[in-house]
């Protein structure tokens, strides 16, 4: 994992330029971060000290001036001027008060950053989240990142193209949850995917396919509705994924709702709730079932 990144691939920089408006003096509130205007908590410790003029506009200010106000340290040092022994730059501040806080991040705050900060590719890794090391490595001649890149079902080839004793264990189980992944339909994605732009459906599949290699047994897993918006081909093999839970020790639970007033089961649904097992009838059921009672499959049909 790239330490710079913590694996993320982007890093959040704070946005200096935004800081300031260049056309104001810090009386007429030139620092935009919250806070920092003219009576506000954190604006005496810049206009009081003595050492900027704050009614000048801060473009009419000295590089080293604006540079000492953004930056403090060896800038601040340079203007020859007596500064507070406790005199924080902007940019440290802000970091302190925003970035590097062990503070919950509130949504107010969090709006602070959205605002001054810019979400960039990392400089370390280049996007590709991995430490040196790693991105040095070779997969039957691709990189770990451009296999990273390629759809499922076209990595599976790929790594059985590796063999030796040492990988076999690690190849064999990487490959019967990709295989799975394409078993439930989702071939086309690619492992580098950031889970943020998976939809709800694909989230889901991935998460039973997790749980199907995981050795814990006599779990309860709750799906909603695992069906919507499959082909008909992919809840076949999505019943499939549930059997394979279930023959695991595990008790998948699926969830499918009607609407009122004429509740009606969808085709995938159907499916999903038809091998067999019990239905649970919550709220109204149009055939006298109570609340919270078992129904037969072939009632709910
Ligand atoms: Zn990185």
């Amino acid at each position: 994992m790239c330490p710079r990144c913590s694996g993320i691939g982007r890093v959040v920089t704070p946005n200096t330029d935004a800081f300031l408006d260049l056309d104001r003096s810090l009386e007429d509130g030139a620092i935009l971060l919250p806070g920092f205007g003219n009576g506000q908590y954190w604006y005496r410790q810049y206009a009081d000290i003595g050492s900027f003029d704050a009614t000048t506009p801060v473009r009419a200010w000295s590089p080293d001036e604006r540079e000492a106000l953004i930056h403090g340290g060896e800038a601040a040092a340079r203007l020859g001027r007596r500064m507070p022994k406790d005199y924080e730059g902007l940019l440290e501040r802000f970091n302190r008060i925003y970035i590097h806080t062990e503070d919950e991040m509130s949504e107010r705050k969090q709006a602070v950053v959205d605002q001054f900060t810019t979400c960039v590719v990392c400089p370390d890794c280049g996007g590709e989240r991995l430490n040196e090391t790693a991105r040095s490595v070779r997969v039957a001649g691709h990189t770990i990142t451009e296999c990273a890149a390629m759809e499922v079902a076209d990595l599976i080839p790929v790594l059985r193209g590796v063999d030796g004793p040492a990988s076999t264990p690690v190849v064999t189980s990487l490959i019967e949850r990709l295989e799975a992944l394409v078993g439930i339909g989702l071939g086309y994605l690619n492992l580098g995917r950031a889970t943020t732009t998976l939809s709800g459906g694909e989230s889901q599949r991935i998460k039973m396919v997790c749980h199907l290699g995981s050795s814990l047994t006599e779990m309860l897993y709750v799906f909603d509705e695992p069906s919507i918006g499959l082909h008909p081909h992919d809840v076949e093999r999505l019943t499939g994924l549930l059997r394979r839970l279930r023959d695991k020790g595990k008790t998948p639970h699926t969830r499918a709702s009607h609407p009122e007033p004429r509740p009606c089961l969808a085709e995938g649904q159907i499916a999903c709730t038809s091998e067999g097992w019990w239905l649970i009838g919550v709220g109204r059921w149009r055939r006298g079932c109570r609340f919270g009672q078992l129904v037969e499959p072939a009632v709910a049909r």
